[in-house]
């Protein structure tokens, strides 16, 4: 594992001044009464104050010493492009390394509104229908990195219901991730309610098993796609070192322990993954130890590449619906989920910031 996941210390870049926010804010105030740390925070976390200048609850003195050591923006990303299609809006980021990540706005009838954010510059995974994947692995978001862009919607009234970690990365590979679920999600800082956040993976155990322990209540989302390692292997090359077998087995901990919805997203690529043969292996993965009413599968639209020639949208739409039938003749619990922004590069897999793809 060790090559594949960077530690907290390979972070050299010079975001890391902004990765400790709180921990800086914490030693500038130790000498300070305790409510002058929650006076800063409330302000960071909970109002569209932008700047620590801004912050007039505190003296100019303190505010001096907090800009000297955290410059004066408190957020550590701000947006150097967007893209707006009829439901979906893609935000592009530059973070102070000049580094860049994606995360998408998207409106769902009925007002619900939900975000899709990053958790890595590039990624390691290389999953073969995946943009992000294609412009390899730069960095690791800094917890501060990843909360700021649900806290960048929030100070700039753009509400938003559902955070999904389902842009840019593999969050599960970033040893910051549960600093920033922690920050997203204690009453001290953000406050989201995990119900309120889901996270997909292509299956990193030492990931799911400290979601289950630490976040039951957070959604996990199998990123799975098929259900044959050798095919999946192609697909998801991670498969290799954590096959299916080993996934779900896991997952079954997962479910007895949280007694939680779990969702299996599978994206249909018409004519290769979408056969008899693989609902009927589904099935069988779906059915062990009688948890399947606990299993949502998500169907996925294939989304290729923005210059990438498409299947036609006919063909998809039949396999797409075809499938979803088979598996709920087997009583498996299936919808397909709505795929908004592929005509700007803004729907599963297409996020690539704008990177070359190798
Ligand atoms: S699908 Fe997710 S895990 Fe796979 S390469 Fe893309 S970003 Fe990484």
């Amino acid at each position: 594992m060790s090559t594949l996941c960077p530690k907290k210390d390979d972070l050299k870049d010079p975001a890391t001044k902004k990765a400790d926010r709180l921990k800086t804010l914490s030693s500038l105030l130790q000498e300070e009464k305790a409510f002058r740390k929650e006076q800063v925070c409330l302000a960071i976390f909970r109002t569209p104050v932008k700047r620590y200048s801004e912050i007039t609850t505190l003296s100019k003195k303190l505010r001096d010493s907090i800009i000297d050591a955290l410059g004066d923006e408190i957020l550590s990303l701000h947006v150097s492009k967007t893209h707006n299609v009829e439901q979906a809006c893609k935000y592009l980021f530059e973070l102070s390394d000049q580094n860049r990540i994606e995360a998408v706005r998207m409106e769902f009838q009925g007002d619900h509104t939900s975000l899709c954010i990053s958790s890595q510059v590039g990624c390691l995974c290389q999953c073969s229908f995946c943009s992000t994947g294609k412009i390899g692995y730069q960095r690791n978001l800094s917890a501060d990195e990843i909360v700021d862009q649900p806290l960048f919607f929030a100070k700039n009234d753009l509400p938003f219901r559902n955070v999904a970690f389902m842009g840019m990365g593999e969050p599960f590979l970033n040893p910051n991730l549960f600093d920033a679920l922690h920050i997203l999600t204690s009453p001290k800082y953000m406050g989201l309610s995990e119900r309120r956040l889901t996270l997909s993976t292509v299956g990193i155990p030492e990931g799911i098993a400290r979601l289950t322990r630490e976040f039951p209540q957070i959604s996990l989302t199998l990123s799975l796609h098929s259900p044959f390692n050798e095919e999946r292997n192609e697909l998801v090359p991670f498969n290799k070192k954590y096959p299916i077998e080993e996934l779900f087995e896991l997952l079954e901990e997962h479910l007895v322990k949280t007694n939680k919805k779990t969702y299996i997203a599978y994206m249909i690529i018409p004519g290769k993954n979408d056969t008899l043969a693989h609902v009927q292996k589904l099935t069988s993965l779906l059915e062990r130890k009688k948890l399947q009413h606990l299993f949502l599968v998500n169907l996925i639209r294939y989304n290729p590449p923005l210059d990438a020639l498409s299947p036609s949208v006919q063909n998809e739409k039949k396999s797409l619906f075809a499938f979803k039938d088979l598996l709920e003749k087997r009583n498996i619990h299936v919808t397909i989920r709505q795929s908004f922004g592929s005509e700007i590069g803004a729907a599963c897999g297409q996020l690539a910031a704008e990177y070359p793809r190798k």
